[in-house]
C-alpha cells in the first residue's frame, strides 16, 4: 500500500469554531458555533490533523494581552477536548495590518509555519475561514482545497462550499474528496 500523505485541516478561529464578536479576548466570550465539535471528529477521523490559524490583532491594538489570548486558547482546547477533539498545532498572529508581517492572513505565514510543525503535505490539506483573507492565505500556501464558511458572501472569490457552517463544509467535503487543486 502506498502510504497517505499527511494532511491537515486549517482553521480559522473565529467565525468558524466560535462566534465572532468581533473581538474575542475573554474566555466567558468564547462560544462554539453548534455542530462543530462533530465536525472536527469527522476531520480527524477522515485522517486530517487539526491546526488552528488565528489573526488575532487585538494584542497589537491592546485590546487584551496575550495571557488573555492564552486563557481563551485554553478554554477553546478544553471544551473540545471534552468532545474528544485535540489540535496538533494552535498558531496565532499578534500583529495589526501595519506591522506588515509575514504572518497575518492573507499572508500564508501561519499555513507554512502549521505544515512545518505538523508535517503535513499543503497540497493535500485543507482549510476552513469565513473570510477572503482566509481563502488568500490558503491559496497563497497552496493548500489543497480552500471553504468559505459562514454567512459572508458565498460568491466571493469562488472558495468551494460558501454560505454554510463548518459542518455543512465537511460534509459536503467528506462526500466529495475530489482532486485537489493546482
Ligand atoms: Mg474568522
Ligand atoms: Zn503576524
Amino acid at each position: 500500500m502506498i502510504p497517505q500523505p499527511r494532511r491537515a485541516a486549517f482553521l480559522d478561529r473565529d467565525g468558524v469554531i466560535n462566534h465572532d464578536l468581533s473581538y474575542v479576548g475573554r474566555a466567558e466570550d468564547f462560544v462554539l458555533i453548534d455542530g462543530v465539535a462533530e465536525a472536527l471528529r469527522r476531520l480527524r477521523d477522515a485522517g486530517y490533523v487539526l491546526v488552528v490559524v488565528t489573526n488575532q490583532s487585538g494584542i497589537s491594538r491592546g485590546y487584551y494581552s496575550k495571557v488573555d489570548y492564552e486563557r481563551v486558547t485554553e478554554r477553546m482546547t478544553e471544551l473540545l477536548a471534552a468532545h474528544g477533539v485535540a489540535f496538533a498545532a494552535i498558531i496565532h498572529c499578534p500583529h495589526a495590518p501595519a506591522d506588515r508581517c509575514a504572518c497575518r492572513k492573507p499572508q500564508p505565514g501561519m499555513l507554512l509555519d502549521g505544515a512545518a510543525i505538523t508535517g503535513v503535505s499543503l497540497r493535500d490539506s485543507v482549510l476552513f475561514g469565513d473570510k477572503p483573507s482566509d481563502i488568500a492565505a490558503g491559496r497563497a500556501a497552496g493548500v489543497g482545497r480552500c471553504f468559505l464558511v459562514g454567512p459572508g458572501e458565498p460568491a466571493l472569490v469562488g472558495a468551494e462550499g460558501g454560505g454554510a457552517d463548518l459542518l455543512a463544509c465537511v460534509r459536503s467535503l467528506l462526500a466529495d474528496p475530489g482532486e485537489t487543486m493546482v
